[in-house]
């Protein structure tokens, strides 16, 4: 599977079910994550920053719902609900929450795919214009040419500062964990030091002229990762 294949996490927790999805998207070209209880999901979701959430509402523990308000006032992912036949209102809360399609039970792999598809090509079509350039406010990384400009200005910078600062760009506006910082740069599992990230960090702020003033643009979001924000 391609490294830069999109990555669907599924939440499921009938465990045939769970399987057949798995299959599907991977013969899609899909990276798939699994997760059978909400809690789980969560520690997924964090880990490996999926590109799209398959989500039974019916979970042990934690709900299908609870894991939608909750992923969503972190990530505007995409997530789709696989939803029981009975349960309209489950359906009507999961939109509410911020889902953005769903399918009911049972449903075709043909059909799943297809929705998944849809969601993944409009979200492309939303973030990746004709232009690789990633910008954010002065700031702006040409992954193609490895450049990095502030200001107009080239500025040199190292190849894990590189990295971290193109993940974050990718992922303007939204959290990144340190988890997922750690995996996507220096690559799963990490066994160095953790600090390396805080360390890089730094660098990266003041590599970006990101003095904290007027505000920040690189955000530490305490206890869970950072955040670039652009305004
Ligand atoms: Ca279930």
């Amino acid at each position: 599977m391609p490294r830069d294949a999109p990555v669907i996490l599924v939440v499921e927790d009938e465990e045939t079910l769970a399987e057949s999805i798995t299959y599907n998207m991977e013969l899609e070209g899909y990276r798939v994550q699994r997760a059978a209880t909400g809690t789980d999901a969560m520690a997924e979701f964090h880990r490996s920053v999926p590109d799209l959430i398959l989500l039974d509402v019916m979970l042990p523990g934690l709900s299908g719902l609870d894991v939608c308000r909750r992923i969503r006032s972190l990530s505007d992912v995409p997530i789709i609900m696989l939803t029981a036949r009975s349960s309209e209102g489950d359906v009507v809360a999961g939109l509410e929450l911020g889902a953005d399609d769903y399918v009911t039970k049972p449903f075709s792999m043909r059909e799943l795919v297809s929705r998944v598809r849809a969601r993944l090509r409009s979200r492309v079509a939303l973030e990746e214009p004709d232009d690789p350039v990633l910008r954010a406010g002065p700031v702006a990384l040409d992954p193609e040419r490895h450049e990095v400009r502030v200001d107009g200005e080239e500025v040199v910078f190292r190849p894990k500062e590189f990295e971290l600062l193109e993940v974050l760009l990718r992922n303007k506006g939204r959290l990144v964990t340190r988890e997922a910082l750690l995996d996507q740069v220096w690559g799963s599992p990490f066994y160095g030091d953790p600090k390396t990230l805080n360390v890089h960090v730094k660098r990266v702020r003041k590599k970006i002229g990101d003095a904290g003033k007027p505000r920040r643009m690189l955000l530490t979001v305490r206890g869970l990762g950072y955040k670039f924000v652009d305004d």
